[in-house]
């Protein structure tokens, strides 16, 4: 009510897993509908909104190569992933009225618009939700890096990293009942700790150029919102 928004330009980091709901696996469309609804509304509030979609749901680069598979034409695989993520998310959206751009690292221009950093500015000042697909374009990169580096291009405020728990733990909170939930923590902790919020690469990106990340839980309704309006519903990592 009459509220301000504490931020303007976000960075919303979506795992692949997100998308694939209870299944565990692909992707879900009553998941797909439910965050196209939120980004809607955030939106219009005049809230400038960029994603990076992961693609865990469909393809790991790591996980292939374990099993023998070359790992940069893993990663490849895994960067296409990302980019079926993207096109789901954007027919999601579109059909809530909300108008998108996907973007892609990797060029293919039947499907989407190459990454060229003006153009998603530009996306973004028009408030079209910008969709940045296939990661950094680089195997051996994870798309939690390539959050932090396309945060940084745009200016980003902050990386709201969407997850299924509700914050940054000291243990597993499904495993161990005596995990802990911090409120803030330095990228420093982070690092140190070796928690498993964020890889070391984006994390130590995020703290080079000093940008905060919050962590929080996708699952509860609203809490995109939430994040954008300022609340710590998570936990924020920043210097
Ligand atoms: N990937 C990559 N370079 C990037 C981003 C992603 O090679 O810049 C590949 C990598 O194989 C990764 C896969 O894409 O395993 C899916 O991304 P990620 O694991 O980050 O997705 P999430 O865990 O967020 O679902």
């Amino acid at each position: 009510e009459g509220e301000q928004p504490k931020y303007r330009r976000v960075l919303l980091k979506l795992s692949g897993e997100a998308l694939a709901g209870n299944q565990g696996y692909g992707i879900d469309p009553e998941v797909l509908s439910a965050i196209a609804a939120e980004v809607k509304e955030v939106v219009n509030l005049g809230i400038q909104l960029a994603l990076v979609i992961g693609g865990g749901n469909i393809f790991r680069g790591v996980a292939a190569a374990s099993k023998g598979m070359d790992r940069a034409s893993a990663d490849y695989m895994g960067m296409l992933a990302t980019v079926m993520n993207s096109l789901a998310l954007q027919d999601a959206m579109e059909q809530a009225g909300v108008v998108t751009r996907v973007l892609s690292a990797i060029e293919m221009r039947e499907v989407a618009e190459p990454y060229i950093r003006r153009r998603a500015m530009r996306h973004l000042e028009k408030g079209r939700v910008v969709i940045f697909g296939a990661g950094t374009g680089n195997p051996y990169f994870t798309t939690d890096t390539a959050a932090s580096l396309r945060a940084m291009e745009i200016n980003a405020e902050i990386i709201l990293k969407a997850t299924k728990v509700d914050g940054i733990y000291s243990a597993d909170p499904a495993k161990n009942k005596d995990a802990v939930k911090f409120i803030s923590l330095t990228y420093l902790d982070v690092l140190k700790k070796g928690l498993q919020v964020m890889d070391a690469t984006a994390t130590s990106l995020c703290m080079d150029n000093d940008l905060p990340i919050m962590v929080f839980n996708l699952t509860v309704p609203g809490n995109i919102k939430r994040a954008i309006m300022g609340e710590n519903i998570g936990t924020i990592v920043k210097g």
